[in-house]
């Protein structure tokens, strides 16, 4: 069976683990045959390694690698595009796309968003400003997210001017239009806040879109500092706005498509072509159920590059799978934050060893089990 002719929230573990298995053995299989840098990685890291039995046994890279070098699993004349991170701190990563793995990230993206949004493509009110996506060929991820949903709306309209003030006359527009409807309005979730939500407030404004989906993606970590929680996030945006479905979502660059989507009852879900583990600081060991620890991400979409088992710089907690309350499959989880930099001690040294740039002649010091590559970002 071909994972990506499923529903995203249809299958049951015991079909979901082993067909996923197979396409990520797969793909280690066809990474390692074409991208010289992973084969050395997987070499050094996992000596040992055959066909993983389950997917805790899959090899993983720790992502921060993405920033540090260009993994691809494509000749140069194949690339299609190239996504980068937002990179605000450092070095951002660089994610290689050839045709076919962009084209296979839109589609799985759709029919993510299908259950979420409806079949007809939405209205759609962006939260950014149109310089975000004005070079196509040079993404950020900002510009990547705001890309990629796109495909789900039509009649764009941006938000805010390129100086991030706010776009009133294009915001009243929109909604003289298409207010009384369903909309589909995005936006990264520290922009919704800070230069819509609070930038109206500042004025006295409000909004009526009762219809309104508002999907939000982005990291809490600059809503936590100044005390906002998802709970009062909802509230305010329903209250500026009348939008009552507001649904979070988490995915990294590295992984466009197969994202995870937060449900009705706040938990994020698994999609059929995507899995997610959490393992233990130190021992590296997968954590039990409840238990939090660093979110490894797999995902079977990227081809074009050696994406498919990522350890994140996020913790997590996985809180069961199949049996959330709203009803679909998949493991459903909460992303906790960014790893404490403490959690990540030791990481550099490990990069050197393994980095596919080093000349490193003992594969014992970098194995993951002991000291991973798992560096928080500065
Ligand atoms: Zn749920």
């Amino acid at each position: 069976m071909s994972l990506f002719n499923e529903l995203p929230y249809g299958l049951s573990a015991s079909v979901k683990t082993e067909a996923l298995l197979q396409e990520l053995n797969e793909l280690t299989a066809h990474h390692r045959a074409h991208c010289p840098d992973f084969a050395r990685l997987l070499q050094l890291q996992w000596p040992q390694l055959t066909v993983a039995k389950s997917v805790a046994e899959l090899p993983w890279l720790n992502v921060r690698l993405f920033k540090q070098f260009q993994l691809q699993s494509v000749p140069p004349e194949q690339v299609f595009k190239t996504l980068y991170s937002s990179g605000t701190t450092g070095t951002p990563s660089r994610i290689v796309l050839d045709a076919e793995t962009a084209a296979i990230q839109s589609r799985i993206l759709v029919k993510v968003m299908q259950p979420w949004l409806g079949k007809q493509r939405l209205p759609m009110l962006i939260i950014d400003c149109p310089a975000t996506v004005k070079d196509r060929t040079h993404f950020s991820a900002r510009g990547a997210g705001i890309q990629g949903l796109s495909f789900m709306g039509r009649q764009h309209c941006y938000a805010l001017n390129d100086d991030m003030s706010l776009n009133w006359t294009a915001i009243t527009e929109f909604c003289q239009q298409h207010g009384s409807g369903p909309v589909l309005v995005f936006g990264f979730t520290f922009m919704v806040w800070q230069h819509w939500l609070n930038a109206m407030a500042e004025r006295g404004l409000t909004l009526d879109l009762p219809q309104g989906i508002l999907l939000h993606s982005g990291g809490w970590k600059k809503l936590e500092q100044i005390a906002v929680d998802n709970a009062s996030f909802k509230a305010r945006v329903t209250e500026l706005t009348g939008m009552a479905r507001i649904h979070n979502f988490y995915g990294m660059v590295e992984q466009v498509g197969a994202i995870f989507v937060e449900c009705e009852y706040g938990y994020l879900h698994c999609p059929s072509y995507a899995d997610v583990l959490v393992r233990t600081p130190g021992s590296w060991q997968v954590a039990a159920m409840g238990e939090g620890g660093v979110l490894q991400l797999l995902s079977s979409l990227p081809k074009s590059y050696p994406g498919h088992s990522l350890l994140s710089e996020d913790r997590g907690i996985i809180y069961g799978e199949d049996d959330c309350a709203c009803g679909r499959h998949g493991k459903y989880f909460h992303v906790l934050g960014r790893l404490a930099k403490a959690e990540a001690r030791g990481c550099s040294d490990t990069f050197k060893a393994a980095s596919p740039s080093a000349t490193a002649t003992s594969g014992a010091e970098s194995m993951p089990q002991e000291s991973p590559s798992t560096g928080g970002r500065a």
